[in-house]
């Protein structure tokens, strides 16, 4: 494990070959292995070797690299594994069970069973839409 890493992180112990896993994609930078829990068989999770906890924290330089990764392995679900198409996720923080950047490939097929994760929807109120707007539009600027 490179010094970056946290020792208590399941996901540097993979990385740091400590933790057994069903690895799929290695380059210098990042690691990509099958999810031990998957949400259908084929389900992989890509991760930076470097220890960093959410989305926000990639360093620029990785982000490329890492985006490219999620490229080639969603094209693999369907090459290799004849899904039809893939959803491809990140938790931050919220609902994120191993505080260690990794995004989720699962392959999907039309009738697999899984709607949309069943997103609960929610109404914008009168004016609300525009309000929502502008302040995503100011904390861009
Ligand atoms: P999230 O809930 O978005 O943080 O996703 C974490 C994922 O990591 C879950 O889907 C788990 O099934 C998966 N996971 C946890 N531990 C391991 C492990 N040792 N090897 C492979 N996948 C794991």
């Amino acid at each position: 494990m490179g010094d970056d890493s946290d020792k208590r992180c399941v996901f540097c112990a993979i990385i740091g070959d400590e933790v057994e896993a069903e690895i799929v994609l290695a380059t210098d930078d990042l690691l990509a292995f099958l999810d031990v829990r998957p949400v259908f068989k084929g389900h992989v999770l890509l991760v930076p070797r470097s220890h960093v906890e959410t989305l926000p924290d990639l360093p620029a330089a990785s982000r490329d690299g890492f985006l490219a990764a999620a490229q080639r392995l969603a094209m693999a679900v369907k090459d290799g594994l004849g899904a039809q198409g893939s959803f491809v996720a990140i938790n931050n923080t919220v609902s994120q069970s191993v505080p260690h950047l990794h995004l989720h490939v699962v392959p999907r097929t039309k009738g697999d069973g899984l709607r949309g994760f069943f997103w609960p929807r929610v109404k914008y109120g009168p004016d609300e839409m525009g309000q929502y707007a502008a302040r995503l539009r100011a904390a861009l600027t």
